[in-house]
């Protein structure tokens, strides 16, 4: 099947992926195969804005390009690669600053955000960050990227940034990306509060174990007014709740709604129940993983490969922009 153009996105190495990445991006990186030609990067570079100590940088990346193919992506026609491994990104990053105002930048509420998070280690790439993301974009000639809405702003950011470099060197080379907006739910944490994120410890791995899944789920936050088995809940506030609508079926959802409103189930029924379906759910993902993992050397031929395809795509783009430039 024809493609209909060249969607771009990038992840960021933060190893084993969790039901949060599985729901929020890798399970829409596989769909989108269907009708797009991918490029799919692991930031490694995006991440040292924030991640100071690196020894588990080259393992965390190699998790997460192992979780991404056990969920489903297709090296054979999508390109899977290091951020790091095409340093042309560098290069046009260092190019696209030169049009992009400071203010705007440092205006960016996603700068104020990582800064307030990280007092003590505000750095030139935490301000630049934006600028190598449209590098990063823009490299591979995108056509879309796939956001969801709290992200749009970015997407925007890149355009402008495109339209000031076209304007200045008087050229068209580079394209303004389209956006994709993308349904992404939002999936909170076993503590019910937050949005889940391994820095919180609130994560369920999707690589885990059934035990280990089993587990992290009996721990989840329900419905925070049930305190004992008699009492009456309420699904619309608990996150075991929206959990099961994703990975339990109609009529068991259904089932649990009027239940849980008139304590006719209690909530470690509900999350043995949800374990269960979420186990189940998982079950090819983990099967395909080991299978992946037992091959020595696979995931690595994967990236370089995708590295070499990608090469080409941004040698082709950089050569453009130098012309345009007019580097000497
Ligand atoms: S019974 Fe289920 S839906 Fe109701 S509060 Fe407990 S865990 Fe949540």
């Amino acid at each position: 099947m024809p493609k209909i153009g060249r969607v771009f996105s990038g992840i960021r190495p933060t190893g084993h992926a969790h039901l949060g990445n599985y729901l929020g991006a890798i399970k829409n990186y596989v769909a989108l195969q269907d009708d797009y030609d991918c490029v799919y990067c692991i930031v490694d570079l995006h991440a040292l804005t924030t991640v100071e100590d690196t020894a588990d940088l080259k393992q965390n990346t190699y998790d997460m390009a192992l979780d991404l193919l056990a969920a489903g992506l297709r090296p054979e026609e999508t390109i899977m690669f290091v951020q790091s491994h095409v340093p042309q990104v560098t290069e046009l990053h260092t190019i696209l600053s030169m049009v992009t105002p400071l203010g705007k930048l440092t205006d960016l509420p996603t700068f104020k955000e990582v800064a307030r998070q990280h007092p003590n280690n505000v750095n030139y790439g935490m301000v630049g960050y934006p600028v190598l993301m449209a590098a990063d974009i823009v490299l591979y000639k995108t056509d879309l990227v796939p956001v969801g809405i709290d992200q749009a702003p970015h997407i925007e950011f890149t355009r402008e940034v495109v339209r000031s470099f076209n304007y200045r060197y008087g050229t068209n080379v580079l394209i303004e990306p389209g956006m994709k907006n993308t349904e992404i739910p939002k999936v909170l944490g076993i503590d019910g509060k937050d949005k889940m994120s391994k820095s919180l410890n609130n994560h369920i791995e999707i690589a885990a174990s059934p035990e280990e899944t089993r587990q992290r789920v009996m721990m989840m936050v329900t419905d925070p007014q049930r305190m004992k088995r008699t009492d009456a809940g309420n699904p619309d506030i608990c996150n075991v709740f929206s959990l099961h609508k994703i990975f339990t079926s109609n009529e068991e959802v259904k089932r649990i709604n009027v239940e849980c409103r008139r304590a006719g189930i209690g909530c470690v029924d509900c999350k043995k129940l949800f374990a269960e379906n979420l186990n189940k759910d998982l079950q090819p993902f983990r099967i395909k993983r080991a299978e992946i993992a037992a091959k020595p050397g696979m995931v690595e031929a994967i990236l370089a490969d995708g590295a070499k395809r990608a090469g080409l795509i941004a040698e082709k783009t950089i050569a453009e922009v130098r012309q345009a430039v007019q580097l000497p």
